[in-house]
């Protein structure tokens, strides 16, 4: 998996290194043991579903979380940046490894006393699922997980996310 996981200097600014998973999502073979990797974090220890929603953020996190929320049999919701979502929306702002902004979730995508599993590609600074998680909080949710493709360790991903159930397919 992680060879289909390019490298790219200097993207989106000089002195990142971007990790570019087009050439996963251009494999069937890869795509399709990431997506059931990313399912097994929503599972009990019975393989059921243990989760009510998956929530994925834009982009990639769509593109992973879709495929994700169908393997396990439930509905997906999209987090979006600010400005995207048309109905009545919680949003957080939040510090990114190189920026700021703001997300976006409808309020009543995830009911009160759900279950949600949080899907994304990378976990870096772990800005971006931190405020998912608050966002899934804002509508009376629970984050019951927390699954990426790849969590970038030299970052505090983990620390900033705090005490709930991460899973990475890949560290590095
Ligand atoms: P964080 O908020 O944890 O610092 O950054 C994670 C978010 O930024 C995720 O939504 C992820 O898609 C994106 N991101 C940050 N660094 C990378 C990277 O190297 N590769 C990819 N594909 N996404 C990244």
């Amino acid at each position: 998996m992680a060879r289909l996981v390019r490298d790219v200097a200097d993207f989106p600014t000089a002195g990142i290194v971007f990790k570019d998973i087009t050439p996963l999502l251009a494999d069937p073979d890869g795509l399709r043991a990431v997506v059931a990797g990313l399912a097994d974090a929503g599972r009990d220890d019975d393989g059921r579903p243990a989760v009510d929603k998956v929530v994925g953020m834009e982009a990639r996190g769509f593109i992973l979380g879709a495929p994700v929320a169908l393997e396990l049999g439930v509905g997906f919701v999209p987090v979006r940046k600010a400005g995207k979502l048309p109905g009545e929306t919680h949003a957080v702002a939040y510090a990114l490894e190189y920026g700021d902004a703001v997300l976006e979730i409808h309020c009543d995508a995830v009911a009160a006393g759900e279950r949600v599993l949080v899907i994304d590609d990378v976990l870096a600074t772990g800005g971006t699922a931190r405020a998912t998680a608050d966002l899934v909080a804002a509508c009376g949710g629970t984050v019951a997980g927390m699954a990426f493709l790849m969590e970038l360790s030299f970052l505090p991903g983990r620390a900033t996310v705090g005490d709930v159930a991460v899973t990475a397919l890949s560290v590095v």
